[in-house]
């Protein structure tokens, strides 16, 4: 049993002892009346002093019972003394019931059916009188059995047939009586408990329900929100919390006096009316505010407030939750920031100007002004970038920015679009002209160098020009033709700028049907290698060949390298090709043999992807090995860009193929970063004077100036200088007086065909 059970129990003993005991007083009159006018009734058929001694023993019972009952009203009751108490009942009940059912004896069995009756009618009708004691079942059984079963033994005993009936009929009543106490008893019972146990019930819940509002007044007040309780006609405040208080430094007894429009500053009565209204015709259960609050200090603060109504207060009040919102709408502005703006330069980015494009183009066309859109792109910031480092990289660009913005007017907005990429929008233009003379400028600031860390760093700018609506009137075509004509600005030499025009739409879609036309160029077996003789003009003769790549396709007829390497390389497809071109060259260089004595040696240029893609060791061993060429006659044409990358990798794989004894040559030397250290520090064997300089050379003194440094160098660092291009004879004396010992070019021969070479190498040499 629960301790819960347990108290239920003894309270419903509880009532029920209380229950006897306050009706005893008027069932103990009752009896009292009854007994003595029953008395009266016998007084004349018995003797008195015999009457007299009964009645005296029934005056001391139910005096001994009025003194209990009395006792117990006064007597504060304590949960261990209820049984006692109610055994006293009980014992009072027996007392009482013995000396009124001991009656019967006094006139059986002498006495005339009549007064039987009333003798047998007499403890029935007491018995009846007493249901004041249904509460207790077993106080009911104990006094009916003493009031009747005397009775009914009484009546028995007489033996005749009508005697015994009545006694059967008494004795049955007695057991109705019970039955009828057991379920009075039974129920009364069953009620009171449910009673209590709902009782307790209701006081749980309510025990509950007050720890419940204490901890949410605690959490409320202990909030750091604002929480405001105030009287919805004057809005002053009746209750604040805590937040409230420390928040905006009012003494909780000073708010007593403020009025919610001292706090919501940018609230006045009517705004703040209005606000509420949904609130007051029902609308809604709540309104959201963002605004600004003020403190007592005067400082203010952006928050978000939420209020609501209650108009079953008297008088009806509104309650204002404000959060303060500074920290969130610090990191939103922040958030803001990073989405739209480049962390590096502070210009805007990709993000911001691409909706910004957007919106100035709608403007522009309802004004019937033109947009001017100029991509800019540092030229050679990947060199800077990986010689310098990027710490110098990233100051490049951030003044970068700098002298565009300070170049620009309020109206033009530049941006920070990609990674040495800037976009500039110049809006509401009368005078295309205008524009040019900006990107002329623009040109123009960057020849002066950049001082990062007390160095001077040189770059220039290429700048691609799109205009609205001239061009086109949709933004990504006007984005996409400022890129081209940047690639144009680019490919004329760099450091200047291009209108887009038409033309370049054309080159662009020419590169995409030659893309498309390369993808299965090899499959389709359209390549095939064309040779260049190497001549080695001291001895006279030819020492070997440069391969050179040649495409064939049907629809776009011949296509040089030069439109086709560098789409292969983006592409992806440079590896394969690359295989192919040194399988094929190395097989070739082996047919050689059957045409001449010499160890000629084949030259095969190799793209810088071709090392990054890891399989030219593999691809070089392969070739060799189906070739059965000695590594000594196979010679790899690289590129300067290969030497300036930041990795090892170019270098390890180079060492590799040295040490196997393939040839290395330097191709197109003095067009790059020509640098003496990676001369040095990379196994090379040969440098090959790049044909623009020797072409230049009856020309251009400066031309004349580098040849001659260029094979100084070489001499000094023990290379074999080869001069690509030579194709006249001036040419020829100028490198042969300079101790140039190995020239290629059209004054012996173009490249050709396989079997061309092979004439070729029949042929005696017309120069010596
Ligand atoms: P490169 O390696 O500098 O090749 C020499 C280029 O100069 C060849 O152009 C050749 O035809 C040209 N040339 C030779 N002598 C003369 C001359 O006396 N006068 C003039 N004006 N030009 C001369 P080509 O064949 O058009 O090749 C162009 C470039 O394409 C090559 O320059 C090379 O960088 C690249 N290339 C060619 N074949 C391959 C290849 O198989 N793989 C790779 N990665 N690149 C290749
Ligand atoms: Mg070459
Ligand atoms: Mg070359």
């Amino acid at each position: 049993m629960t301790t819960q059970q347990f108290d239920i129990e003894k309270r419903i003993q509880n009532d029920r002892l209380d229950l006897l005991y306050r009706r005893s007083k008027s069932a103990i009159l009752a009896l009292f009346i009854v007994c003595t006018v029953y008395l009266l009734l016998l007084s004349g058929r018995y003797a008195w002093q015999f009457l007299l001694a009964w009645y005296a023993v029934l005056i001391a019972v139910l005096l001994g019972r009025w003194l209990l009952v009395r006792n117990y009203l006064r007597a504060k009751i304590e949960v261990g003394s209820l049984s006692s108490w109610m055994k006293k009942f009980r014992l009072g009940i027996f007392a009482a019931g013995l000396t009124v059912g001991s009656l019967s004896f006094l006139f059986f069995p002498r006495e005339s059916l009549s007064y039987q009756l009333l003798a047998i009618i007499f403890p029935i009708g007491i018995t009846a009188g007493t249901v004041t004691m249904l509460p207790d079942f077993f106080s009911f059984f104990i006094y009916i059995t003493t009031l009747m079963m005397p009775v009914v033994l009484q009546t028995a005993m007489v033996g005749d047939r009508l005697h015994s009936g009545i006694s059967i009929l008494a004795f049955i009543l007695i057991l109705f009586f019970l039955k009828f106490s057991k379920e009075f008893n039974d129920n009364f019972t069953s009620s009171m408990r449910l009673r209590y146990e709902n009782k307790f019930l209701v006081e749980d819940l309510g025990r509950e329900k007050n720890k419940l509002n204490n901890r949410l007044g605690r959490i409320l007040n202990d909030s750091s929100n604002e929480i405001f309780v105030a009287d919805a006609d004057t809005l002053i405040c009746l209750q604040v919390n805590m937040g409230a208080v420390e928040n905006l430094g009012y003494l909780q007894s000073e708010f007593n006096e403020i009025n919610l429009l001292d706090i919501f500053t940018d609230l006045d009565q009517h705004s703040f009316t209005k606000l509420l209204e949904p609130l007051y015709n029902g609308n809604q259960e709540t309104v959201t505010y963002k605004g600004i609050n003020r403190r007592k200090n005067g400082t203010t603060y952006p928050m978000e407030a939420r209020f609501q109504l209650s108009t079953k207060d008297v008088p009806p009040i509104i309650v204002a939750t404000v959060q303060d919102i500074t920290e969130r709408s610090e990191w939103e502005e922040k958030l803001i920031y990073q989405a739209n703006f480049d962390q590096l330069t502070g210009l805007f980015n990709r993000h911001y100007m691409q909706a910004y494009m957007d919106s100035a183009l709608t403007r522009a066309r309802r004004q019937h002004l033109k947009v001017v859109l100029l991509f800019i792109d540092l030229d050679n910031f990947k060199n800077i970038n990986d010689t310098l480092g990027h710490d110098i990289g990233d100051e490049v660009l951030r003044q970068t920015a700098n002298r565009i913005r300070t170049l620009l007017r309020e109206s033009d907005t530049p941006a920070r679009t990609g990674g040495d990429e800037f976009t500039v929008l110049l809006e509401g233009l009368e005078e295309i002209a205008h524009s040019e003379v900006v990107a002329r400028k623009l040109v123009d600031i960057f020849k002066k160098p950049f001082t990062v860390n007390k160095r001077e760093v040189y770059t220039s700018v290429s700048i691609g020009i799109s205009l609205y609506p001239d061009d086109s009137e949709s933004l990504d075509q006007l984005m996409q033709y400022a890129d081209m004509a940047m690639y144009q600005a680019k490919e004329d030499g760099r450091n200047n700028y291009r209108f887009f025009s038409s033309d370049m739409c054309r080159s662009s879609e020419e590169q995409m049907l030659v893309t498309n036309h390369l993808r299965y160029a090899l499959a389709k077996n359209e390549f095939s290698l064309s040779f260049q003789p190497k001549i080695d003009i001291v001895k006279g003769r030819i020492i070997g060949a440069e391969a050179l790549l040649r495409w064939h396709n049907p629809e776009l007829g011949d296509v040089p390298p030069d439109r086709f390497i560098y789409l292969a390389e983006n592409m992806g497809f440079i590896e394969s090709i690359g295989t192919w071109v040194l399988e094929e060259a190395c097989r070739e260089a082996m047919r050689w043999q059957e045409f001449s004595s010499e160890k000629l040696q084949v030259s095969v240029n190799i793209s810088p992807q071709q090392f990054r893609a890891g399989s030219l060791l593999s691809a070089v061993d392969s070739a060799l090995n189906l070739s059965c060429l000695p590594s000594e006659q196979l010679e790899l044409e690289i590129t300067e860009s290969l030497l300036l990358q930041d990795s090892d990798r170019p270098f390890n794989i180079l060492r590799t193929l040295h040490d196997q004894g393939v040839s290395l040559a330097l191709d197109d030397f003095g067009t790059g970063y020509s640098s003496l250290s990676y001369l040095k520090r990379f196994p090379l064997q040969v440098l090959k004077i790049d044909r623009s300089f020797v072409r230049d050379l009856q020309e251009n003194e400066n031309s004349r100036a580098l040849v001659e440094a260029i094979i100084a160098m070489g001499h000094s660092l023990k290379l074999k200088i080869v001069a690509e291009g030579v194709e006249n004879e001036a040419q020829l004396n100028f490198l042969r007086h300079r101790d140039v010992k190995i020239i290629q070019g059209f004054l012996f021969s173009p490249p050709v065909p396989a079997e061309k070479f092979h004439a070729l190498l029949q042929t005696a040499i017309p120069f010596k």
